[in-house]
């Protein structure tokens, strides 16, 4: 039988689910869920139909294992000195940085709901992990310390797995941000990162490896969001005390460097990452200077 590290919920209703080694049914509003590969699938509110590729997905599982050692670890022990801190990662992918938390002490789940979680199976804590979408939350409320996610709300409210919104991103990308709200305890910390939309290039989407040129990022559109954008979002759904973090450590630019002209990219940007990562400089952050923005904020 499938017993979950931290409570799951019924996605819809927050009820009492009721286990059984075929199914899942919620007590309250009788929906039903199964599992897919062991694991639950609480999925509702539709599957991210991202590419699936087991190249992509070993190549993205390198950059979050990067990432996860260098900046998600030391931030998170920074904002928690004590162990056993309950986390939430939300859209964790192929899962390694709930791997790597656990394995650092912290009590975390991590929920996705595209084709990365086909690579869960060879995870440490399938406990941990659960198919489910960002829009209904398999979590009662104030279950958590901090929920965060790397580059997931410029994928929500776009066509596909595309760089083009829909008329109802905005509403789609509140749903989220108040469901994050929602498991947050009290004084509970959100996290969130993308590229920035005031950049005028977006160096993170859109190529393909054999590609190593950044894709034009021009100013009208809405597939991004900024620092200001993230204030508004998660300022409607909730929270204050908004602040942009260094960015220093967040990518280790793995497969620009593979080529010398992702080499020449790689450099500037690196240095751009220290320049405002420098406390005398973040006010730079959420300028138009800044490629990558990671914004905290907190639940009164
Ligand atoms: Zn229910």
């Amino acid at each position: 039988m499938f017993t979950p590290a931290i409570r799951l919920v019924c996605p819809m209703c927050h009820g009492e689910l009721i286990w059984s080694r075929t199914q899942i049914g919620c007590s309250r509003c009788n929906a039903e869920y199964s599992y897919e590969n062991g694991i639950p699938d609480l999925i509702r509110g539709g599957r991210f139909d991202d590419e699936d590729d087991a190249e992509r997905t070993a190549y993205e599982t390198l950059t979050n294992d990067y990432l996860t050692s260098n900046y998600w670890l030391p931030v998170f022990q920074r904002l928690f000195p004590k162990p056993g801190a309950r986390l939430l990662s939300l859209g964790c992918g192929a899962g390694i940085d709930v791997d790597k938390l656990a394995a650092a002490g912290f009590n975390i789940a991590g929920i996705d709901c595209g084709n990365r979680s086909k690579a869960w199976p060879s995870r440490q804590h399938p406990e941990r992990l659960c198919l489910a979408n960002g829009r209904h939350l398999p979590y009662a409320d104030q279950t958590f310390d901090l929920v965060y996610c790397g580059c997931v709300f410029p994928h929500v409210g776009v066509e596909g797995d595309s760089n083009r919104v829909t008329p109802r991103y905005w509403q789609d990308r509140l749903e989220i941000a108040r469901e994050m709200t929602r498991v947050l305890r009290p004084g509970g910390k959100v996290l969130v990162s993308s590229p920035n939309r005031w950049f005028p290039l977006d160096l993170f989407h859109g190529r393909n490896p054999a590609q190593p040129y950044p894709r034009w990022n021009p100013p009208t559109s809405r597939f991004l969001l900024s620092a200001g954008d993230y204030r508004r979002l998660f300022g409607e759904a909730g929270c204050n005390r908004f602040e942009a973090l260094p960015v220093r450590g967040y990518w280790g630019f793995l497969r620009m460097k593979q080529h010398w002209k992702g080499r020449l990219f790689a450099f500037p940007v690196e240095t751009l990452f220290s320049l405002v990562s420098h406390s005398a400089f973040a006010w730079l952050r959420p300028s138009p200077l800044n490629p990558w923005i990671v914004i905290l904020g907190e639940k009164p």
